[in-house]
């Protein structure tokens, strides 16, 4: 399967030259590999009915690639949307995903966030008890079809990646379950509120390993158990397992999978999977990163301290965690020459940077690579996820187009790259009007 798709990609890029969607008018574009999300859909889906019979829902974390058409191909391949703002929320909407496959999390919900929530019918994960008193209120106010929950946080400690450790002792999400006293409050809680009816977890994401989210499942599910013996009947019918799976940047395998996954979770928590509860899962970058691509042009190649540079126009604006922090977010960079072939070029140590007027932007440093020439293709893979998605508007630098492929006759002379828009480039009309463009005078008067 990996296989299939790095030569997917090798043709696309190809295919992405000879059509001119990457040029010198545009030398940053997007792609995304939609035959490898539909794979990773299906692999999700299968990998855990092949562990239980259970009613399952997989939400895609919308934050991790939040990009209309993107929700209606996951969609289309049955699966919902976890939301996490009004913003979110339109984006799920405009895709057409229906309100029994959203779930609303998110630690800032407003009064009227949760009004419309819970009059639209989508299930919602209080994250604290403030929190909880607004739904209590909602709840006693109008009839609501929404499942409710309640997130908790059950302070396992941090994997590799303190900023994505959401199951900290200190963490900002959720109830905190080993404070003292919180966890009789929480049993009491639901005792008191027979409508809630749900648990809610995410342990981490890239950086924390299965082992450890499992953990964070098996405490939810733990907790589930001893509320209903303490309700006396079947209280929580539903356990949110969150997201978090984290993603392979070295290589183009896909590991961990969603297989193995679901093997730890039947291991670790067996009653999880035996019927009693229906299951949500947050999977986000785990099902996209691995099918999105960047791709720039080499505008200028100069060396600096004998250290050859290439500056391309894929930097900080598309690649925001990895400029700021590449200890914890290295990418690949692929090399092609300027028609799209990979590179035979010398393999030589050196910089690949961006566009942005700081000293930091660099894609990778002192990266053995073919060596670049101006005109010469680079790719970053791993990139559907958090990346080009998330813009960072940094110098005015335009929002790059996302374009979708699909290899028609794949692994035959005659295979052919089609090309779809997800999104154009922002154009500089839009840069102006979003940064005070209708205004110009505001700052006279
Ligand atoms: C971010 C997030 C996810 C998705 O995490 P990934 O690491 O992208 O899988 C799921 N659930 C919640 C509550 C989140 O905040």
């Amino acid at each position: 399967m990996e296989d299939m798709a790095s030569d997917r990609r090798d043709q696309a890029v190809r295919a992405a030259v000879a059509q001119g969607l990457l040029s010198a008018a545009e030398p940053v574009v997007a792609l995304l590999d939609t035959a490898g999300i539909r794979a990773s859909a299906a692999a999700l889906t299968a990998a855990f009915a092949a562990v239980t019979d259970t009613r399952v829902l997989h939400a895609f974390a919308v934050k991790a690639a939040p990009l209309v058409p993107v929700l209606r191909l996951l969609d289309a391949c049955g699966l919902g949307a976890e939301v996490a703002s009004p913003g979110e929320l339109a984006l799920a909407r405009a895709a057409g995903v229906p309100p029994d496959r959203t779930v609303l999390d998110s630690p800032a919900k407003t009064h009227e966030e949760l009004r419309r929530a819970l009059a639209l019918g989508i299930a919602v994960n209080a994250d604290n008890l403030q929190e909880l008193a607004r739904i209590d209120a909602l709840v006693a106010g109008a009839p609501t079809a929404s499942p409710l929950g309640l997130r908790v946080n059950p302070q396992l400690g941090a994997g590799a990646i303190g900023a994505l450790s959401t199951a900290t002792g200190t963490s900002k999400f959720g109830v905190a379950l080993r404070d003292p006293g919180a966890r009789e409050a929480v049993v009491r809680l639901f005792l008191d509120r027979p409508w809630l009816r749900r648990l809610h977890t995410h342990s981490g994401s890239q950086g924390v390993p299965p082992t450890l989210m499992a953990e964070g499942v098996k405490a939810a599910y733990v907790l589930a158990e001893e509320i209903d013996t303490k309700a006396g009947r079947r209280q929580i019918d539903t356990i949110d397992i969150g997201g978090g799976l984290p993603v392979n940047f070295a290589s183009d395998e896909e590991t961990p999978t969603y297989a193995a996954y679901a093997e730890l979770l039947a291991s670790t928590v067996p009653g999880l999977f035996d019927g009693r509860y229906a299951l949500v899962t947050e999977f986000g970058r785990s099902l996209l990163a691995k099918h999105g691509t960047i791709l720039t042009r080499v505008e200028y190649t100069k060396t600096s301290g004998s250290r050859p540079i290439a500056v391309t126009h894929a930097g900080v604006q598309v690649a925001t965690r990895t400029v700021y922090a590449p200890e914890s977010w290295p990418l690949r960079v692929l090399a092609y020459d300027a028609g799209g072939r990979p590179s035979t070029g010398e393999e030589t140590v050196q910089d690949v940077a961006g566009p942005a007027c700081f000293a930091g932007d660099l894609l990778v440093t002192a990266r053995t690579l073919p060596l670049l020439r101006p005109g010469d293709v680079v790719a970053v893979p791993d990139t559907g996820a958090y990346y080009f998605a998330h813009h960072y508007a940094y110098n005015s630098l335009p929002r790059p187009s996302v374009h979708g492929f699909t290899v028609t006759g794949e692994g035959t002379a005659g295979a052919e790259v089609v090309f779809t828009t997800v999104r154009p480039a922002q154009t500089l009309d839009e840069i102006v009007a979003e940064s005070g463009g209708g205004w110009p005078d505001a700052l006279l008067t």
